[in-house]
This record gives C-alpha cells, structure tokens and sequence, in this order.
C-alpha cells in the first residue's frame, strides 16, 4: 500500500490531479457549513453582476443568485451522482461480467448477447433514450448514465474472469467443495477487483461530464436545483453579454474532470506492476547500457575463443531499489564446445544469456559493466542494427518452454520459414524446404506431414525439438540454451541432449548449455560454470568439478543429485536461501548457508582463484582441489 502512494507521489501529474480533486471534494463537504447564500435565492435587481462584486465572489446569474454557492452546491452534487453512476455501473457491470465469465457457455452467451444489444446504439443517444423514457430528472439521469456504461465494465471483467476461471486455483477451489458463489466471492472477486478499481477510476471523470451533458441539455437536474450541467445549460443564452455566468461552471467542469483523470491515470499506472517496473513505459530495443568502469580490454579473453562474456555486470532498477542480478560475470566458449552454466533458480543465468545479444528487457534492465565479444567485437552497447544482424544468423537462442516461445497460430513450418526469411532473402518454396530438412535433422519423423502442424498438435518434445530447428535454422555459430529440457520427461529429455551432442560435434556448434541439473551437465558439458547469487563461484572441466569439486556451494550441489542404486542415503538439501539481489552481502554471498564459513569470508569481495582450466571463488576450498 504504501509502494503504491509512493508511485502515485512520484507520479507529477497524478498528484496534482489528486491535489486539485481532494479540494475540490473538501469544498463540497463542506459547502453547507460556509456561510453562504441560498444556492436558490434570487435577487432580479442585482442580475449578471460580475464576479468580485460586493457581496457576491464569483458574481451573479440571470437571476440574480449568488454563482459562489450555486458552484459549490452544484459541484456537490455533480460529484455525487457521477460517483454514484461510476459505482452502480462497476458494481452491476461487473457482476453481470464475472458470472457469464464464470458460468461460460450457454449462459454467458445469453449475458453477453443483451450486453451487446445495449453496446450496439450509439452511446450518448442510448442515455437520452433512457432518461426520455424514464422522464427528466437527476436520479433518472444518473440511471441512464450508469446503464450506458455498465456494457464496458461486463466486457472487460467477463474477458478476465474467462481466462481465470480456467486456471488450477479455481479448480481446486471446486475440488475443495465450495460453492459457486463463494468461488466468485472469494477466488474471482480478490482477483479482478484491482482492474474494477482502475476501470472505475478512469471512468468517474467521464461519467461525471456525461451527467453534466444531460443536465446541459435540460434533462438532468431540474430547475431550481443547481448542478454544473445545468448551471452550463442556463448561461448559454448570455454566453456573450455576462461570460462569467458560463465560464465559472465550465472551469470547474474541466477541473473536476482534468484532475480526476489524472489522478485515474496515475493510480492504473501505479498498480500495473508491469507499468509499475516501467517496462511499458519506454520499451527499448535492447538492453540499456550505462557502464561504469573501463571496458575490459579483448586480449583478457581467452584466444580461441568464439564468444566470451568478460566482467559482465547487470542491474535492475526498479523504483528506488537496485537489483544487482549479475554481478562480474567471465564465460568464454570455443566452435565445438559446450560450457554448462548451473545454479539455482535465481541465480542470474537466464539475465545472463539474454544480455548477450541485449535482449534483457530495459527498463528495468541495466548492462552496468563488462564485455560481450563474439569473434572479438564487442555486442555491449553496439548499434541495435547490427544486433539484429546478429540474433539468430549468429547466436541463436533456445528457451525453456517452446510452448510459450512458438506462436500458436502460425504453422510451424511458417515460423520456421519466417526465422530464414528474417536473414536470407530466399524465396517461400525454399524455405519450406530448408524447413522441411530442419525438422529432419532434429529427427521429427515424416517431417513433410508435420510442417504444416500448429504448435498445440505436438507434443513437448516435439516442439522443444522444433524450438531447436528454429535456431538452428541460419547455421548459428553460438546456440544459447536457457533449460531447454527442464520441462520435457526424463527420456525426451535424453533424446534432445543427444540431439544437441550430435549437432555441435557435425556443425562445429558452440553452446552455452544453461541447468540447474548436475546430471545433465555430466551428459553434455565439456566445461561447466557454477553461478551463485550472480557471479561465477567455480568453474573449470566437468569430469574434474564432478569429481572433486572445490567450492562448498558446488559440493553441495552435486550431492543434491540423487544416485540410482546408490543404496539408502539421506538426500542432501542446501539449508537457508539464497540472498537477495537488492541486499547481497560484502564478502562471500554464499557464507550465510555454507558450514565452513569463517569472519574473513564475509569481510571484503573474494576474488577468483585457480591453476590451469579450474578457477574457483572461495577463501577456503575443499582439500581435493589445494
Ligand atoms: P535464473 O538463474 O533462475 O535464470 P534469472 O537470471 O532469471 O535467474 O534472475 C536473476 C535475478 O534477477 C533474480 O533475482 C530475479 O529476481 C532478477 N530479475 C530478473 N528479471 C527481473 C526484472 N525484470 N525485474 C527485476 N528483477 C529481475
Ligand atoms: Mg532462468
């Protein structure tokens, strides 16, 4: 909550709204303690007196009564009946919304065909239709305004309540034995309450200018009852002569309406939490570049290598806070080789690979130092044309849910079609060849049949393997798997390691094999790094880190593995989290949970230590690796 008033506070503009609209609505509470005028007196012998008259603030209208207390009276009212109109057309709105979401099917057909006979005539003569039928009047007016707009907020919470009531939660509510209405009551209604809220504050402004339009016309408030519609309505016969009699509504109107929007804005905004990260706000290409420090120097990386990654540091800033996700991070792998990067969920391995071609989503994201040199240039901060070049042609990517990656309504042949054509100007009919033979080299069987699947008609392996065609679909140099086979089984998941063992050794492919599975290190991985809390901890040759493993953390790790027939042994569990990002501590991120952990550890930055390929980051390493 108070994350909240502060994002409202910072937004300029959200808080003048809010500043000028909580006058406004002080005034109204208060108008009937001010000593003022009758709203209703008239007095014909001071008719159209300009404001700062004696006795008369703000002047006089036509007949004479004081324009200060009709104003103030009237913005009571019109306030209150646009709030009023907003709540019924919410509350109403989004009941009808959330049970035809909910009852699906025949029901919500029937619901959401009369919301859409209402939504068919045109909005403002529907609102006079109403209040004609109904005759004039200000509750009749309020009605009208409140059913024109009950249409918007069944749409837009039956779309929602649609989507939620598929999900898992729901069903576990109704496995649980609850009730329809509870289950509305208690799951749905927590769910889509924050966009009722901002639907409602971003139409209170409009509902109050409708009602205010009505009264204009004369078929709101009714005379001598004063409100801004009808105050407005009244002065347009001396618009010219005495100004003032419509100006002094007209203000208020605006800055009731103005102020109100903004401060509507300001609260969607800040309870968007994709709005609140900012990542809506200015959308960049690639990833944001602001380095501190001097640019590691390119004979620092390793010669032979085709991609190295020197130094890399990556933060998140999002509102005041800074999330230090990466923080120095060295990788570097050679053509035919496969480095394993492992670590626990959080870690910083997925910023890491999606930083390399800027694909980090900014903001939030920041590439606050270090290098990216593929073939020795240097992709952190280079021209987004170039990277575009270079995505996919060069490095490809594969990630971990090819559900979520694949686009289900395009065929996959098409998709894969589309990932040449982004490249290589080659015509439709080659590249539905090229797609065809892709998805033989990853041993789709009968992969003419098959290229004209949709996504959702393969199964999870089958698509993971055409995530893996589609990178490989321009002869990539470097492929970067983000865990491409956490979600597949354990026999899918051979056949895709296999795949790609096969496909680096013909193609000369380097990959950077990203797990938090020792087991499929072991199978795959030349070399493996280990990642904790954003820095490389160890790394070196995977036969050597498996069998004598250096750092604490890594030890651990690898006992974590179950053995099969291993006999009965307690499995071994990391005790303790991981740090937080915003809050990494001084010395050794890792000496909170680790048993071997001595003051020195904590005290300053541990730098990496190591003889030939094997490096680790740890003051006191296990016996096997001094
Ligand atoms: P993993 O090693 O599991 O792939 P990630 O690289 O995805 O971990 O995340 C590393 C850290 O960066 C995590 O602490 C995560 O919370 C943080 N992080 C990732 N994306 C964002 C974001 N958009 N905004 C803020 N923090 C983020
Ligand atoms: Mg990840």
């Amino acid at each position: 909550m108070s994350l909240f008033l502060r994002l409202l506070w910072r937004n300029r503009l959200a808080s003048l709204g809010g500043g000028v609209i909580t006058v406004i609505v002080l005034l109204a509470l208060v108008t009937p303690l001010l000593p003022l005028q009758h709203p209703d007196v008239t007095d014909t012998a001071h008719r159209f007196l300009f404001p700062f008259s004696k006795g008369y603030l703000l002047g006089t209208d036509q007949l004479g009564r004081d324009l200060l207390s009709r104003l103030l009276w009237g913005t009571r009212l019109s306030l209150a009946v646009g709030v009023v109109a907003a709540l019924a057309a919410g509350i109403v709105g989004s009941g009808v919304g959330m049970i035809a979401g909910y009852a699906g099917g025949r029901s919500d057909n029937v619901i959401m065909r009369a919301v859409d006979m209402l939504m068919a005539f045109p909005y403002v003569l529907l609102a006079l239709a109403i209040v004609a039928a109904l005759g004039p009047g200000l509750m009749n007016a309020l009605i009208a305004v409140a059913a024109v707009n009950v249409p918007f907020f069944a749409r837009n919470i039956r779309g929602i309540t649609l989507g939620l009531a598929g999900r898992e939660f729901v069903d576990a509510a109704r496995l649980s034995g609850k009730g329809h209405i509870r289950i509305i009551l208690t799951e749905l209604l927590p769910n889509v309450l924050p966009v009722i809220v901002v639907a409602m504050s971003t139409t209170v402004g409009w509902m109050i200018l409708e009602t205010a339009g009505l009264s204009f016309l004369g078929l709101g408030a009714q005379p001598p009852q004063a409100d801004l519609g009808g105050m407005l309505g009244q002065a347009r016969s001396a618009m010219i002569t005495s100004p003032h009699t419509s100006v002094v509504p007209g203000v208020m109107i605006f800055l009731i309406v103005m102020s109100v929007n903004l401060l509507g804005d300001g609260v969607r905004d800040a309870l968007d939490p994709r709005l609140r990260s900012g990542a809506l706000s200015r959308p960049r290409a690639a990833t944001e570049v602001a380095r501190r420090g001097p640019v590691p120097s390119p004979e620092m990386a390793p010669a032979d290598a085709l991609l190295a990654v020197q130094a890399l540091e990556i933060q998140f800033h999002v509102g005041g806070r800074v999330y230090r996700a990466v923080n120095g991070v060295d990788l570097a792998v050679k053509p035919g080789e496969c480095l394993g990067v492992i670590g626990e969920s959080g870690s910083g391995k997925s910023v890491t690979a999606l930083s390399i071609m800027g694909l980090v989503a900014s903001p939030p994201g920041v590439i606050t130092g270090g290098a990216v040199r593929y073939r020795g240039e240097d992709l952190i901060g280079a021209p987004y044309a170039r990277l575009r070049d270079l995505r996919g042609e060069s490095v490809a990517y594969i990630f971990q849910d090819p559900q979520a990656t694949l686009h289900p309504l395009y065929r996959i042949g098409d998709q894969l079609a589309e990932a040449i054509r982004a490249h290589h100007p080659v015509s439709r009919a080659e590249a539905r060849a090229r797609a065809v033979q892709l998805l033989r080299d990853v041993r789709i069987p009968n992969p003419e049949g098959r290229v004209d699947d949709y996504p959702h008609e393969m199964s999870g392996g089958m698509r993971q393997r055409v995530g893996i065609a589609m990178a490989l679909a321009n002869d990539p140099d470097v492929i970067i798997a983000d865990e491409p086979t956490t979600a597949l089984d354990v026999t899918v998941q051979a056949q895709i390691l296999s795949l790609l063992d096969d496909l680096r050794r013909d193609r000369g492919l380097a990959i950077v094999f990203i797990t938090h599975d020792f087991g499929v290190v072991a199978q795959l991985c030349d070399r493996v790094a280990v990642m904790y809390a954003g820095q490389i901890v160890e790394t070196g040759p995977t036969a050597e880190i498996l069998a004598t493993p250096a750092h604490p953390y890594t030890r651990r790790l690898i006992a974590c593995v179950p053995e099969l027939g291993g006999g009965r042994r307690e499995l071994a569990a990391i005790p303790g989290l991981p740090p937080s990002v915003d809050a990494l501590p001084e010395g050794c991120a890792f000496a909170a949970r680790c048993d071997k952990a001595a003051p020195a550890c904590r005290e300053a930055r541990i730098d990496m230590t190591g003889t030939g390929p094997r490096a680790v980051r740890c003051l006191y390493p296990e016996e096997a690796f001094a």
